[in-house]
């Protein structure tokens, strides 16, 4: 009996309503019992998101008669077939009206789906080819990772179910441009307009691919999509096998201090083709679409992928060596600012990602820690030590491409165990220590002791709201300036405490959604007034009475100022660096010491 043949349809010929009209066609189904499934999650996005939600009038027919369909679970129906080899034919439509990259969005300007909002698994044919045809208005064109079947412009097939879901569609009338590397041709689709230098972007990301390709020795694919949104909303990529889609601002381009924010995105995307698309443990992938997967290794994947995203632009000339420290010393000082890094290990952080870094609560800087952060951090960290008990030969890099070379070209897992193992192989020595204090403990990172292999150092002061811009003083002060421990927001003109440190003064008397009013009597309404009354006005162990609105009553407190975490965090050469400490930076940066 022969495979049965599957094969989807996208209707998109009527985008004002929202709705995608969808046919899926099986030939030869072998009699029996059938399940069709709809996937709970999207790899890269770590949520239960339940897709089947969207989903309505589903019709099946078998050999052209209308048969009963089973409503199994929440994303899961079933109908029958008594043929030896039946035809079966699934209609259904899907709502779609979620921008995003992980989103589903269709509307008069363009389609944009991620497969795991339309397509079913039949059974479990997994490993069986689909095919997909698009039908759009006239005028529309498809940007996707897929193959084309015999080069027609709405025709693809995927070898698998993964590879199905795991390549997102553009269709539309979106701009597209071009450029090839290594004789691979890279598109770019961009839906929207901004402030974007189109050409510059495109010698941007050319550079970028070609810094990657370097850092592993060759690109993975035959074809390479970059699906680009700009919209009015923010920041935010998901990576795929060999695409990415990836959503900025309009005005995410200028000047410079943005533009460098949508760099780090797409280089981050990008470097994901090998780390965790190629480069994973083994629940990441194949995948089981159905319900949580768990790993204790996203540090590795997302946070060491922010690592290498900001050292390949820097490797690229894309970054000076002034903007990479810049970039490392913000990180630092947001670590530094957050209580949770005490409270949650980056195994853990990873472990639980379904329920607390992709569901975030008022609390969550007090108890979590983000493993793109600190991830990014120890994968400077431990990148440094390497450099340093090898003598500047190997780096963390070189820990990647070992595990690329033995599973990652193999498109097989590893066992999580692994990870550690290639480091001390690399390293030629014990990194239990390491991984002990900073991957499954909570000790802080020392950032010192690292960057001091490279001959730098972490200065840590204070900004002040008085500081003169046309003094020639330094921009900050050694001497810490006084805080309330929260961090405010403005929502809707109001001022609203949003988080309250549990290592700040005001943790046990202010409450996240208290409405500040007033600091002794005075009113603020503004987060610049707030810092400005807090700051200029008064010292480190002076009392405040703060005024607000809790729940609509007006309530006061008296609050003791403690000291602030440092604002301004840079990263400074050591005042006589020695021959092996310009070595290794000039290895790692990949620039002279002098520059
Ligand atoms: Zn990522």
């Amino acid at each position: 009996m022969s495979a049965p043949t599957l094969h989807f349809t996208v209707d998109c010929r009527q985008p004002g309503y929202h709705v995608y009209h969808m046919t899926l066609t099986i030939e030869h189904l072998p009699k029996g019992k059938h399940t069709l499934t709809l996937p709970v999650w999207t790899p890269g996005a770590y949520k239960i998101e339940d897709f089947a939600r969207h989903l309505f009038d589903l019709q099946v027919e078998v050999n052209r008669q209308p048969v009963e369909v089973h409503h199994l679970a929440k994303n899961q129906w079933g109908f029958d077939t008594f043929a030896e080899e039946s035809q079966v034919v699934v209609r259904y439509k899907v709502y779609a009206y979620e921008l995003g990259t992980h989103g589903n969005h269709l509307d008069q300007t363009h389609a944009y789906f991620n497969g795991a909002h339309l397509f079913f698994l039949v059974d479990d044919y997994k490993s069986t080819p689909y095919e997909v045809a698009i039908a759009a208005p006239a005028g529309w064109q498809v940007s996707t990772g897929l193959d084309r079947v015999d080069n027609q412009p709405f025709r693809f097939r995927a070898p698998d179910y993964d590879v199905l879901l795991d390549s997102p569609f553009e269709i539309g009338t979106h701009r597209l441009l071009t450029f090839t590397v290594d004789e691979k041709l890279h598109e770019v689709a961009i839906w929207g307009h901004g402030n974007e230098d189109a050409q510059q972007l495109l010698h941007d990301l050319e550079a970028i691919v070609k810094a990657q390709r370097d850092l592993f020795g060759g690109l993975p694919y035959d074809h390479y999509t970059f699906i680009l949104h700009l919209s009015d909303r923010g920041t935010g990529g998901l990576e795929h096998l060999n695409s990415t889609t990836c959503g900025t601002s309009r005005f995410a381009y200028k000047p410079r201090k943005n533009y460098r924010r949508v760099l780090r995105l797409l280089s981050h995307e990008f470097f994901h083709l090998w780390n965790v698309k190629r480069i994973h443990p083994e629940m990441l992938g194949p995948f089981d679409y159905n319900r949580e997967v768990y790993t204790h290794l996203l540090w590795a994947m997302e946070g060491f992928t922010d690592y290498f995203a900001t050292l390949t632009l820097r490797y690229a000339n894309l970054f000076s060596v002034k903007e990479y420290l810049n970039v490392l010393a913000d990180n630092i000082e947001a670590y530094e600012k957050k209580p949770g890094r005490y409270v949650q290990s980056l195994a853990e952080s990873s472990f639980d990602t379904w329920i607390k870094l992709y569901k975030p609560d008022d609390d969550s800087p007090n108890r979590t820690i983000s493993y793109y952060l600190k991830g990014d951090l120890v994968g400077t960290c431990l990148d440094l030590e390497l450099r340093h008990r090898t003598h500047n030969r190997y780096g963390l890099d070189e820990v990647l491409r070992r595990l690329y070379q033995r599973y990652g070209a193999h498109n097989i897992g590893f066992p999580e165990s692994v990870y550690q193992e290639t480091v001390e192989e690399v390293g030629a020595s014990s990194f239990q220590p390491f991984f002990d204090q900073y991957i499954t403990g909570t000790a802080p990172l020392p950032f010192e002791h690292f960057l001091n292999y490279a001959g730098l150092t972490v200065e840590r002061r204070y900004k002040r709201p008085d500081h003169d811009e046309d003094a020639t003083e330094q921009s900050s002060q050694e001497n810490p300036v006084p805080w309330l421990g929260i961090e405010a927001e403005l929502r809707e003109g109001q001022l609203i405490a949003k988080h309250c440190y549990t290592d700040g003064p005001a943790a046990s008397r202010l409450n996240p959604g208290d409405r500040i009013l007033a600091i002794n009597g005075y009113q603020v309404t503004t987060l610049e007034e707030l810092q400005h009354r807090i700051v200029l006005d008064h010292h480190i162990g002076d009392t405040v009475e703060v005024a607000f609105f809790r729940r609509g009553k007006l309530e006061s407190v008296p609050v003791t100022l403690s000291a602030a975490p440092p604002d301004d965090v840079k990263i400074v050469p050591v005042k006589e660096p020695t021959p092996d400490q310009m070595a290794l930076f000039e290895t790692w940066l990949k620039s002279p010491w002098n520059s």
